[in-house]
Order: C-alpha cells, then structure tokens, then sequence
C-alpha cells in the first residue's frame, strides 16, 4: 500500500478543491428522512458530471467511466469532509444494488435502472428479511408462481427500509419450494406500485417509522425482471449483501462524525474549560479516531484488492462489525459531550444541533443488527475469515 500522493493525483486535489469553493453555495442539507430533496438531486448530478460520485461507473449506464484509482476515490472523501460538503448519495439502490447489476446484471436491466437509481430518482429498497427468516435468510418462504410471462407473489416481507418511499424493491422469492432451501431462490426486481402490494409502517426506537411490512398478494412480476437465473437468487443476493456491509461500514461516514465531534468539544464548556482540553475526554476522542484510522487503512487495502480483482478476504469480512459499532460509540462520545442536554430528545427547546446526536444514538444502534447482526458477522469473520470450526447447523439446512 502507497499512501503518498503524486504531482498527478495534487493535481486532481486541486481541482477538486476548486470545484468544492465555486459550488459552496450548492450544498445541500442531507436528511434521514425522505425522498433527496430537488437540492440533493441537483447536488448529486454535479457530483457526477465533474466525476466526484459514480466515478467508475460507465458512462452508458449514467456513471463518470473513470478507471478505478484508490488515490483518487481517497482524495474525494478528504476533500468532502474537509470542504464539510455533503457526500454523494449512498442508499440501497445506489450502494447496494447498483453495483450487483453491474456484476450480474443484464445488459437490459442496466441500461434500465442503473441511470436514475445513480441520479437518486428512482429509490429502491430491498426485500429479504421475513417474520421467519432474519439471520437465517435462506429460511425465507415468501413464493412466486408462473404463469407463461409473470411471477405472482404471495407472502410478507419485514424490517424493510425505506418501502414506503421506494419506487422498486429488490426482493428474494421461494421459487421452487422442493429445492434445498438455498437453491430454490430468485432475485426478482419488484415495482412498488403493483398491485397487490401493501407497505405498514413500523416504528423503531427513534420514535420514528424508518422500516415497515410489506405484504404481497398475487403481485404479478414480469419475467423478464429477474435478475440471474431462476433458483439461483441466493448468489445474487450475498452479492448485494457483500456491497451492503461495504456501505454500512463506510468509514466515511465515522470520519464524518468524528469532525463534527471535534467542533462541539471546541463550543461546548465545563466549569468555562472547553471539553477539548480535557483530558478524559481528548483521550476517548483519539481512541476512537484511532479505530476509524484503522478503518480507513482496510478500506484502502480493499480497494487495493478490489482494483487488483482480489476479494480482500478478511478484511472485507470485518468492515460492517467494526465501522457499526463505532459509530455507536462516537455517538455516545458526542452525547456525552453535550452533558445533560444529551439526554434530551426530540421537541424540547434546549436541544443542541437539533437532536442530530440522539437521533443518531437510536438509529446507530439499529444498523448493528441491519444487514446481519454483530453476532452473525463474527461468526462470519471466525468461520470464513480466520477458519475457525462451523458452529453446528440444524438438520434441515
Ligand atoms: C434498522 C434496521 C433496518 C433493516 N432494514 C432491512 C431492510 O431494508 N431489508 C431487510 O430485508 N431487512 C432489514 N432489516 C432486518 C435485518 O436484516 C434483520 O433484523 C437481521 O438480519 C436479524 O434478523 P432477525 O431480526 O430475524 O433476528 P434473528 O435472526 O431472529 O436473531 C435474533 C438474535 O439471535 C442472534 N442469532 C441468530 N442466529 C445466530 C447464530 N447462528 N449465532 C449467534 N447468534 C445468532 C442474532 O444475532 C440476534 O441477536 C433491518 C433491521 C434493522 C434493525
């Protein structure tokens, strides 16, 4: 690994830096919640134009078509966080299933959804998780019949983010029911408003209804909207799972946080001494920008790997454990910071920075379970990464 960077690449910093102070006034504000709004949009299609987001996605399929270069996709993240300009959109359909079509996609379905989900107007989201299948995915019993040119779907999905806004979900179906139960899956892409489709909201323990249910009843699905063959969605879906554990642990977003953190113990007081000059808290502060250092040199040997057509192995394996939990613990740091005002929530006048941090504390702590929970991912790290003996399996799978 090469972490100096060369007259080219300060070149390319320095363009950078003057597209970020031209486009200042451009910044959008990203929100939790909602569909991007216009700014956003616009915000996300600059990024693309100028090659800032979507930087290696070809260009038929609405992306930059720049050659992957690690120094480059490094210089952008510093750049953003120095300039504090908001990051390229990352949601399931961009992060997630984006680049599954691109490796297992066909030319067709590319061509279709690739370009507006990259420009964050179409929203997908993904349907796995069901009352009786979570960590045990393939367990799942959601079924699709055919008739000569559709699927018709019939079962439940829950846990399923952002369905009420989602336009399309990516979804795994039993379609052969006498298979072994990894074998008889597809990956089907799913239109939100079929009908037959209905979406509940369920709330989380933000307060907030960030997932839902989503029950299917004879939901006709063309054919043609599967994505690999038929039976064989399970490897497609740890496709799209591999890119999500990529995204959830984006050490871009701990790095994110940590700046954040540094400007509230500059502003925030005790007894009229800053809690930057604390030593206690200072000392908890480089710990965890320790770790998110750690992260970012993996991150770096991934994408190493991943311009070499390496998997990366057991690096890859502990990028969701590590970057989840720590950014739970910065947001406990920054609660912390914020004194008896952090264990405010949201409608009270005194609240700091809107309740971002507390908000953040609830919906964190979420995502450690989201996409395989921690428990699950060190049972893969022990098993596939390090070789450890298989904890026993059940019978039936
Ligand atoms: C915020 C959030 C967002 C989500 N979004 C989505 C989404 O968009 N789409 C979607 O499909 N799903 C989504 N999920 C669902 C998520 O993938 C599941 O919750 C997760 O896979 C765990 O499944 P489960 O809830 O059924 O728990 P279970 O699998 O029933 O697990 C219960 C407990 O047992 C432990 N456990 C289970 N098996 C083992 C084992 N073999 N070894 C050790 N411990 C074990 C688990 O770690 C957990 O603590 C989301 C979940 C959350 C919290």
């Amino acid at each position: 690994m090469n972490l100096s960077y060369d007259a080219e690449h300060e070149v390319f910093r320095t363009q950078l830096r003057a597209f970020l102070d031209a486009h200042r006034g451009q910044f959008a504000t990203t929100t939790a919640e909602g569909r991007p709004s216009p700014q956003m949009l616009a915000w996300q299609r600059l990024l693309i134009e100028n090659g800032y987001a979507a930087r290696t996605v070809p260009r038929a399929y609405g992306g930059f078509g720049a050659d992957p270069d690690i120094l480059c996709a490094q210089i952008i993240s510093e750049e953003l966080i120095r300039a504090g300009a908001p990051f390229p959109l990352a949601n399931q359909g961009i992060s997630m299933l984006v680049p599954t079509l691109l490796e297992l996609g066909r030319e067709d379905q590319k061509r279709a959804y690739i370009p507006p989900t990259l420009r964050g107007e179409m929203i997908w989201c993904q349907g796995y998780s069901e009352p009786g299948a979570g960590s045990d995915l393939a367990s799942l019993s959601t079924r699709a019949r055919e008739d000569a040119t559709h699927f018709i779907i019939n079962g439940q999905k829950i846990w399923t983010s952002t369905a009420h806004l989602a336009d399309m979900m990516f979804c795994l179906v039993r379609t052969e029911s006498d298979a072994p139960k990894h074998q008889g899956i597809s990956y089907l892409l799913i239109d939100m408003t079929s009908p037959g489709i209905e979406v509940r909201p369920l709330r989380t323990m933000t307060g907030h209804s960030e997932f839902n249910e989503v029950f299917f009843t004879d939901v006709r699905v063309p054919k043609s909207n599967i994505v690999g063959e038929r039976g064989q969605g399970w490897f497609v879906a740890n496709a799209t799972l591999k890119h999500e554990r990529g995204m959830l642990g984006d050490p871009n977003m701990a790095e994110a946080r940590i700046q954040s953190i540094i400007t509230l113990m500059r502003d925030e007081q005790v007894d009229g001494r800053r809690l930057i000059d604390n030593p206690l808290y200072r000392d908890r502060l480089m710990r965890l920008q320790a770790q998110a250092l750690a992260l970012r040199c993996n991150a770096m040997r991934l994408l190493t790997a991943a311009a070499a057509g390496e998997d990366g192995g057991l690096a890859r394996l502990v990028v969701k454990l590590e970057g989840c939990e720590l950014n739970h613990q910065l947001d406990g740091l920054a609660i912390d910071v914020l004194g008896e005002l952090g264990a405010l929530y949201e409608g009270s006048a005194h609240l700091r920075a809107g309740g971002r941090w507390q908000r953040s504390f609830m919906f964190d702590l979420g995502l450690i379970i989201g996409g395989g929970t921690a428990q699950i991912q060190k049972n893969i790290i022990a098993e596939r990464g390090l070789g450890l003996p298989r904890e026993p399996r059940s019978v039936r799978s």
